[in-house]
């Protein structure tokens, strides 16, 4: 038996025996999995009763370099895809830079990255899944049979409407190397110029930016590369937004590009000399987002125990928005202006997306100009909690735009279904999980304003 027939019968081996261990239960699903999760909640939610457990759908199971497209399981971190995919000569078509994300999490929470210009999102690349719906059935839907509905409604969904437990999605071919360019601009108005007409000239295989607040606006643009002059560390020597902002040029092996926000957790592993030696002698199992996320989790339980080692007063301002380009520069000022991120950058990434998901209204073919921001802020004084969120999303809603809901969002069940597509989910819901076994998304995802 080849390895590709091997995997596929190791996959459904797994689906069969899910499905005829099935049982019903009461209260609402909840995903159990063997990696880190992604999601950020400001605040718990209602924890589910019945554990999904799901972890052991991981893993790569073919790929077809004629057809463009590869077969993952629904779990699969992009990190085992990418080196399945690359050892195979091919990527997908976005991979998500923290290595953990999975193809699943990824789709129906609306993954990005610097390919998005002229890819789409994750979700862009799916071309058919297998869902388990809450109803314990497992279908396969892709955009043209008849759950083409609950295709084009997973994006945005977040397993509310069922689990993703194989994804056909498209590959592109890849090179080893990946040279990046670096031009600093002065002001938002002319680097957004740059950034739109790196995105339109069709010489770039990625295109983003990092913007600081003493108005300097890096924009980044890449290619593939068969050979580099040399290649840059980015795990020990260097720290990834720090060589961006000293260099013109920097040349990285495509796996350490993909992930190259992953070693620092973007910006957020602290300065200091226990720092620095960490970064260069922990080993490479430490060094990614995964051990930020386990991190962070010890250091909230000491500040427990110890209120001395708490924090002073932040809000996690871990957000993604995105405003039809025509707005991109009212928002950015917007946020230079009312946001302090005390020296650490916005992320800025140009969209286009070739069709429009039920769940996450956004106009196809349209340029977007998504801003991340992924960092612990200080509070501002005398403003209620949660500030810097709020204002943020209200800006980027009254500019026509819209947020991604993989952390805290604050709004009424009115405002979420006039913003996200209410009515057809409701439709959807009843159709695909009539006794309500999983949550609905604005149960998942919001917290009330
Ligand atoms: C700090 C931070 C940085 C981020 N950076 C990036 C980034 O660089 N690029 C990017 O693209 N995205 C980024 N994201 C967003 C991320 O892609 C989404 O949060 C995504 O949903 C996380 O997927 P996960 O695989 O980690 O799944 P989880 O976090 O475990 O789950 C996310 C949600 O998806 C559901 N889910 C998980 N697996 C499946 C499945 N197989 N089928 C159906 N539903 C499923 C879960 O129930 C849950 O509701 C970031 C998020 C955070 C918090």
């Amino acid at each position: 038996m080849s390895a590709n027939a091997a995997a596929a019968a190791e996959y459904e081996r797994k689906k069969a025996r899910l499905e005829s261990e099935w049982t019903e239960g009461p209260g609402h699903l909840q995903l159990s999995k063997s990696t880190i999760s992604n999601l950020f909640r400001y605040q718990p939610r209602e924890t589910g009763t019945k554990r999904l457990s799901l972890g052991d759908f991981n893993q790569p199971i073919s790929l077809d370099a004629e057809s463009l497209t590869m077969d993952v399981e629904g779990l699969t971190t992009f990190e085992t895809i990418a080196d399945y995919a690359i050892a195979r000569g091919h990527v997908p078509l976005v991979v998500p830079e923290l290595k953990h994300i999975t193809v699943g999490g990824a789709t129906v929470g609306i993954g990005i990255e610097s390919t998005c210009f002229r890819n789409g999102f994750v979700h862009d690349g799916l071309v058919e899944a297998d869902v388990l719906l809450p109803t314990g059935r497992v279908v396969t839907a892709s955009a043209t049979n008849e759950y083409a509905d609950l295709f084009n409604a997973l994006p945005n969904s977040y397993g509310t409407l069922g689990y993703i437990l194989r994804a056909r999605i498209k590959i592109e071919p890849v090179q080893p190397y990946v040279h990046l360019h670096m031009e600093t601009y002065g002001t938002a108005a002319s680097y957004l110029d740059a950034m739109r007409a790196a995105a339109d000239s069709g010489e770039h295989h990625f295109v983003e930016g990092l913007v600081f607040e003493d108005g300097r606006f890096i924009l980044m643009t890449g290619r593939y590369a068969q050979s580099v002059p040399h290649v840059d560390d980015i795990l020990r020597r260097n720290i990834f937004y720090r060589l961006v902002q000293a260099r013109s040029d920097i040349y990285l092996t495509t796996r350490d590009y993909l992930f190259r926000y992953d070693p620092e957790w973007f910006w957020n592993i602290p300065d200091g000399l226990l720092y620095a030696l960490f970064r260069r002698y922990a080993p490479a199992r430490f060094r990614n987002s995964a051990f930020y996320t386990h991190y962070v989790a010890w250091k909230d339980r000491l500040a427990q125990k110890l209120p001395g080692a708490r924090e002073p007063d932040t809000e996690p301002l871990i957000q993604d928005w995105e405003v039809p380009w025509e707005h991109a520069e009212e928002l950015l000022e917007f946020a230079l202006r009312e946001v302090r991120l005390d020296g650490r950058p916005w992320a800025a990434v140009p969209i286009r997306t070739p069709r429009q998901p039920t769940l996450y209204p956004i106009r196809p073919n349209t340029l977007y100009f998504n801003l991340g921001c992924y960092l612990q802020v200080r509070k501002p004084e005398g403003k209620p909690p949660y500030y810097y969120t709020k204002i943020l999303d209200e800006k980027t809603f009254a500019l026509g735009g819209i947020k991604m809901l993989y952390s805290s969002s604050f709004m009424t069940e009115e405002e979420f279904d006039a913003r996200y597509n209410g009515e057809a989910y409701r439709e959807l819901k009843a159709k695909y999980d009539p006794q309500g076994r999983a949550k609905t998304l604005y149960q998942k995802v919001v917290l009330p304003p």
